[in-house]
């Protein structure tokens, strides 16, 4: 059985039996204290001499941290133990002892980047995995509710979304292909058969900056829908940002406390938003000492500058036309500023969604591509989207990571990752 399973009053003074890895142990004369963790918990266990046999005491004495092992036993229920039970060993079977576990308190982040295969088994790293899998879980739920269509688009790509810069090019028989910045042209494929669609997938950006929040791989959860406007858009990303925040409340109570979050600050996330115009956004960065442009493309700094103070997530729509790439749709009636938005996440995280209405009609979109000096006949297929049948629509583009570091509180996007990937990091 689980750990977890053990952690009941009712399982008092009968025998269990439990899996896993030692965490911790430590002798005192007769009697050696394992503390054992399975997938779910952990457990002190007590192997006193007399009520094992002398192999099974000698093996429970050499048992070193991250040893597999087995244990049957009696449960009590013991304060002073580490979750509130205690199992008193009758049988005792190793799997493997372990070799010197190389992590000891107080090692480096470098250090567990450098070790995270083995990192991964922490309780930190435990309790973020779970909560990963609710916020991707919460997501799935709200979406599907919401009439939303889960797709699977490529992650090779035969051309751009976001930019040349951050590119990754890969060999492909002789041509060149890419791997996906963002699915986004994809969805609006979707759209037309769908209507509204939204994917989780790896987005691929070779980020040369080091920041807290910029990883070379990571999950984008993006959604596309037919007849729907920027401000609806924004209304169902409020709702949506408020699902996750309640089912990890609900969900991962215990794992918000091995992270040490407040749990205050998730409770805070509720209707409405902040919702103000880029210009607005620009006002409060100088308010708080920032030398910003009247146009200026906010970055990481700035945002953290911005939001540190706010408490709920902030919406910034309609951005000037320049800072935006092509697909955006100007406002109609103020063709200086795209239907947009970002949301920037409180507490100095900054953005975590940037959305907004896509151009829909054909000409448009060819002019807007020549202004940029792109060429519409790189973006064939996507031009061509838009001769049959085009609508109104918008979309959006969540970094999953970037909102889990939030919600948890951690101070840098690599903590959330099993496996990060940055411009230094590509192992393990
Ligand atoms: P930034 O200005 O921070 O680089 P961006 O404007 O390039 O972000 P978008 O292209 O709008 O971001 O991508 C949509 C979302 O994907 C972002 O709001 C963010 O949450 C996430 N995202 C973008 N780039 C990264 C990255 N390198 N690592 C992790 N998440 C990212
Ligand atoms: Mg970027």
């Amino acid at each position: 059985m689980h750990v977890n399973d053990v952690l009941d009053d009712s399982r008092v003074d009968t025998l269990v039996n439990v899996r896993g890895w030692v965490y911790r142990s430590r002798e005192s004369g007769q009697l050696i204290f394992l503390v054992i963790r399975d997938s779910t918990n952990i457990v002190q266990v007590v192997v006193e001499k007399g009520a094992v046999t002398p192999e099974e005491f000698e093996m429970a004495k050499k048992s070193n941290i991250e040893t597999s092992i087995e244990v049957e036993g009696k449960v009590s229920k013991e304060q002073k133990a580490v979750t509130g039970y205690e199992i008193h060993a009758t049988k005792v079977k190793v799997y493997q002892f372990a070799e010197n576990f190389p992590i000891t308190k107080d090692k480096s982040d470098e250090f567990l980047l450098d070790i995270r295969h083995l990192w991964l088994r922490s309780r930190e790293m435990t309790a973020i995995m779970k909560m990963r899998e609710t916020v991707l879980d919460s997501i799935r739920d709200f979406m599907r509710e919401r009439g939303y269509h889960e797709v699977q688009p490529p992650m090779f790509v035969g051309g751009m979304v976001e930019g040349g810069s951050t590119l990754f090019e890969v060999p492909y028989f002789g041509e060149k292909a890419y791997l996906t910045q963002s699915s986004q042209f994809y969805l609006e494929a979707f759209m037309y058969s769908l209507e509204s669609v939204y994917t989780i997938s790896p987005s691929f950006r070779a980020e040369k900056s080091r920041t807290r929040r910029h990883l070379t791989e990571y999950s984008h959860y993006e959604a596309e829908a037919a007849w729907v406007g920027n401000q609806q858009m924004m209304d169902l990303e409020e709702d949506m940002i408020i699902a996750i925040a309640q089912s990890l409340l609900s969900s991962n109570k215990g794992e918000l406390e091995i992270v040490k979050r407040d749990l205050n600050k998730i409770k805070s996330v509720e209707k409405p938003f902040y919702r103000y115009r880029y210009e607005k956004v620009i006002e409060i960065g100088r308010q708080k000492g920032l030398q910003l442009d009247d146009v200026t493309d906010l970055g990481e700094k700035e945002e953290r500058t911005i939001t540190e103070d706010f408490d709920k997530p902030i919406f910034v729509y309609n951005f000037p036309t320049e800072l935006k790439p092509f697909y955006h749709r100007p406002d109609p009636q103020d063709p200086s500023h795209v239907m947009n938005h970002d949301v920037l996440a409180p507490e100095g995280y900054g953005e975590i969604i940037g959305g907004g209405e896509r151009i829909w009609n054909k000409d448009e979109l060819i002019s807007r591509m020549r202004n940029d000096n792109l060429n519409p006949e790189d973006y064939q297929w996507y031009v061509d989207l838009r001769s049959f049948g085009s609508v109104p629509h918008s979309g959006f583009g969540l970094g999953v990571d970037r909102l889990l570091t939030w919600l948890a509180g951690l101070d840098h996007i690599n903590k959330v990752v099993p496996f990060p990937r940055t411009i230094r990091r590509l192992k393990p």
